[in-house]
């Protein structure tokens, strides 16, 4: 009898605190920036912490770390629109296909859901638009290469804020439509370059600023990522009160990794990584803010082996095209505690999902 007494004065001790512990609110993550760098393994990290001498990268800043697989429904090493399909879908998709399942049956995305619960929507790529991983936000496609489709797709998906190239996806059509044309019908503002992006005010942006690809880093590009960006969450943070969901990919590593060009390699990563600088420095004013930053898969076999004549280091790659290996997730801001470990590429999206409370 004096035992249970005591036992429930302990616990009458405790529940207190058990009680207010139990009540405490979740931090709710209302704005998630998803940042994609096509084709960066944790080689291509490392070259870029090497070439800057070891200045910390903005990505260090990521207190929580984690490791993602990339294979897909179909091949040990995936593509970009497989791997695109699973971070926005968190669905295994075979390589080529877009925002659809290996059977073709569409999948719904991230992008879409937070637009049907009244969330901003953008995206912000140095490629042409309709390319693999932006297209896996927004578009549901059997191939890829439907270019035209996908643009199409981006036009009917209603995304708030979009900025990157592939003008000729909407107006050098076989169908004869005139997208651009559709977009202002919608309400959008076309920016055509950096200033009149920089200048809008509003929430309907379509920042169409080359024909296809922008220029790559080496070829002039300057700081169009990071201002992008920036702007971009100026936008988005004024237009819904909700929230808002954006993808931002560094598209361009990919690209100098295919060439095998390390030095253009290491630019692409150096402007991306000034991309995840500007993304945490939002989330640090922005409570609720949770930037994620992963890649799609390795491109290259990135390699960085000790040179042979002094003590410094090479990059070699063994590969034009991509690899298998286990990419690095790095998280930020409010949630971020959730994404450490060895993840499946699919698991990501599934947890974002969980923590918009979707
Ligand atoms: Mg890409
Ligand atoms: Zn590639």
């Amino acid at each position: 009898m004096r035992f249970q007494i005591r036992i429930l004065l302990l616990f009458g001790a405790l529940w207190p605190a058990f009680a207010a512990h139990a009540q405490q609110p979740k931090p709710k993550v209302t704005n998630v920036i998803y940042m994609i760098g096509d084709g960066m393994g944790l080689a291509h990290v490392s070259a870029a912490l090497i070439d800057r001498g070891y200045a910390p990268l903005a990505m260090e800043r990521a207190p929580f770390i984690g490791l993602a697989k990339t294979f897909s429904a179909s091949h040990k090493v995936t593509d970009s629109a497989a791997a695109g399909t699973a971070l926005a879908t968190g669905h295994k998709t075979a390589n080529g296909m877009i925002g659809v399942d290996p059977q073709d049956h569409p999948l719904e995305t991230l992008l879409e859901q937070a637009r049907d619960r009244g969330l901003a929507t953008g995206l912000v790529v140095t490629c042409y638009i309709a390319q693999a991983t932006p297209a896996a936000f927004m578009a549901h496609r059997r191939s890829r290469s439907d270019l035209q489709g996908i643009a199409a797709d981006l036009v009917a998906s209603g995304t708030d804020v979009f900025i990157g190239g592939g003008m000729l996806h909407f107006t050098q059509r076989e169908d004869g439509r005139d997208l651009v044309a559709e977009l202002e019908q919608k309400g959008y503002a076309i920016a055509r370059d950096m200033d009149q992006v920089m200048a809008f005010r509003g929430r309907k942006l379509a920042g169409i600023l080359a024909p296809g690809d922008l220029p790559s880093m080496a070829d002039g590009r300057g700081d169009y990522l990071p201002r992008a960006t920036g702007k971009a969450l100026e936008l988005l943070s004024a237009a819904s009160p909700q929230g808002f969901f954006i993808m931002v990919e560094g598209s361009q590593i990919d690209h100098q990794s295919h060439a095998n060009d390390a030095g253009g390699t290491i630019a692409e990563v150096l402007d991306f990584d000034e991309a995840v600088g500007v993304a945490f420095d939002f989330a640090d004013t922005h409570p609720g803010t949770l930037v994620i930053v992963t890649a799609d898969h390795e491109t290259g076999g990135l390699t960085v082996p000790g040179a042979k004549n002094d003590k410094g280091a090479e990059y070699k790659f063994s590969t034009g095209g991509h690899t298998g290996i286990l990419v690095p997730v790095f998280a930020y801001g409010t949630g971020a505690q959730h994404f450490t470990g060895v993840f499946d590429n699919t698991d990501l999206p599934r947890i974002i999902r969980q923590l918009l409370g979707f």
